[in-house]
């Protein structure tokens, strides 16, 4: 537990502070049960020193020129790529995740946001307005605080994507990790001190919804912008319309992958098995209902099932692992939950469903990769959210009919298709109703591209230039050249 203790719980206006009064909460790392960290959620004085420390911050930083504050971010980028084992291995002991994706999907993907946002935010201008003798111009501004509320299952990528557009427009930030992995974004508060961030403009305050919940509803903060379920979004959306504070809503999904019967099969079962168990599958963009057209789907599930059984679930800290435990005992009781009303509905278990032993990692929170077919549209797991490493596999004859049924869903966050019919590729991505779609490949999300929800999976997007929308307001300035013309 040593080693993974950090100094205190919050990391507050440069430095660590704790507060013993705060509710306490354990880290467990997920592979063996054991408590890692001990931490106390944040009290009110803890979230007014940084609340107050932000808005000083923010102040002094919005005062710099642009090229200085991305500066700042590019040497946070090259801080977190120089130290990708070190925070990748904290990634795998805050989340279970395997450290052979760890140490390409995770770090790696927070720098990346610091460093195009830290690049392109020189060239955040406004516009002139002509108008006649007249003209008008804009100003971006920033909005002043925001606050970050993160998931647990990717904490330092969600830390870095919110903090990165949020610093480069000007914002002080005020994150909260999820109360389940509170360890990654102490380091990255870190690095940003080191970077050279003046203190309190990225501040760390750990606790539960209700810490959560105080920070939405703060009068000093103008923006929340929160990574969760879509339960905590209504709820957090909603704390923020009282004081009519700017949203951005990164929440869940439920979302179809379309296999056409002329689709590179194995390329196509690459990107299921990508969209369904990365992460231990508790991506929220997975592809978790997979329809494959029917002529070609006893193929499909044949070779699914081979190459399904030959993931190697284990040590998430050895290398050659590629599947480590799910977050948490609860997440491993809720999964399991889901496998069973599967089975009672009457979907066909094709493989997994349990939970391997893993040596020496008996109290791990490990389940097996698991396939289902014959599944139906009003079967549970085909409509709510698992978060876990369950495929659905479903049948379908026509475009239309497997559109239909691809849409027929509250969420929209992604949608996948994979088919050779280049007409047919562009038809069926533009009919999604989904915020991000992919053709021949699944779940890719680099940084350049625009991230997020339509319909229940969320408000806003997050990455690309799209992201600096909603971390920024614009002002407009019209500027008067002649007499003023007026009746009176
Ligand atoms: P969650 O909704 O339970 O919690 C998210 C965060 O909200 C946590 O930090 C939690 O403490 C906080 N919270 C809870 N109640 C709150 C309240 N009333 N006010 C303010 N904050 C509150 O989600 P989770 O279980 O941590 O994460 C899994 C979910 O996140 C899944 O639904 C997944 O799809 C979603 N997710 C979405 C994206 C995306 O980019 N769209 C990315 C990752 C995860």
């Amino acid at each position: 537990m040593t080693l993974f203790q950090p100094k205190a719980s919050h990391f507050v206006d440069g430095a660590y502070i704790e507060d013993t009064a705060g509710t306490a909460f354990d880290c467990v790392y997920p592979a063996t049960g054991e408590v890692i960290a001990k931490f106390h959620s944040a009290t009110p004085s803890i979230i007014d020193a940084a609340l107050n420390s932000a808005q000083r911050a923010q102040k002094q930083w919005a005062a710099l020129m642009p090229v200085e504050r991305g500066r700042v971010l590019r040497r946070a980028a090259d801080f977190i790529r120089d130290r990708n084992r070190e925070l990748s291995e904290l990634e795998t002991m805050d989340t279970g995740k395997a450290l052979q994706e760890t140490l390409v999907a995770d770090a790696t993907s927070g720098a990346d946001a610091l460093e195009y946002f830290g690049g392109i935010v020189s060239g955040m201008t406004g516009e002139t307005v002509p108008l006649g003798e007249d003209f008008a111009y804009t100003i971006r501004e920033p909005l002043g605080v925001c606050v970050g509320i993160g998931a647990w299952n990717y904490p330092t990528q969600i830390a870095c994507w919110k903090a990165a557009p949020a610093l480069a427009c000007g914002n002080a930030m005020v994150f909260k990790p999820s109360e389940t992995t509170p360890l990654c974004a102490l380091k990255i508060a870190e690095i940003f001190i080191e970077a050279g961030a003046p203190a309190g403009l990225f501040n760390v305050v750990q606790g539960l919804g209700d810490v959560g919940a105080a920070l939405s509803t703060d009068p000093r903060v103008d923006k929340v912008s929160l990574t969760g379920s879509v339960p905590t979004g209504r709820k957090v959306y909603a704390a923020a319309a009282e004081g009519l504070r700017h949203v951005t809503m990164e929440l869940g999904g439920k979302s179809p992958l379309l296999v056409f019967e002329d689709a590179d099969i194995e390329d196509a079962i690459s990107g299921a098995m990508l969209g369904n168990f990365y992460s231990t599958g508790q991506v929220c963009s997975n592809g978790t209902r997979v329809f494959v057209h029917n002529s070609i789907k006893e193929q499909f599930l044949s070779r699914l099932k081979t190459r399904t059984e030959a993931i190697r679930v284990g040590d998430p800290l050895n290398e050659d692992t590629h599947l480590g435990p799910l977050v948490s005992k609860a997440q491993l009781e809720k999964v399991t939950r889901y496998i069973e009303i599967a089975k009672s509905e009457g979907a066909t278990l094709v493989t997994g469903g349990d939970a391997p032993r893993v040596n020496g990692h008996e109290a791990g929170f490990f389940i097996a990769p698991t396939v289902f077919a014959d599944v139906t549209d009003d079967m549970t797991i085909a409509r709510e959210e698992i978060f876990g490493p369950v495929m659905a596999v479903l049948g379908f004859d026509t475009e239309v009919e497997a559109l239909t049924r691809a849409n027929a869903t509250e969420f929209g966050l992604s949608a996948g298709v994979f088919t050779k019919d280049i007409s047919r590729a562009h038809r069926v991505a533009k009919a999604f109703e989904a915020g991000t779609c992919w053709i021949n490949t699944y779940n890719l999300a680099p940084v350049e591209v625009p991230f997020g929800g339509s319909k229940q999976s969320g408000v806003g997007r997050e990455n690309s230039k799209a992201a600096l929308d909603y971390y920024s307001q614009i002002k407009s300035v019209y500027v008067g050249m002649g007499r003023v013309d007026s009746p009176y």
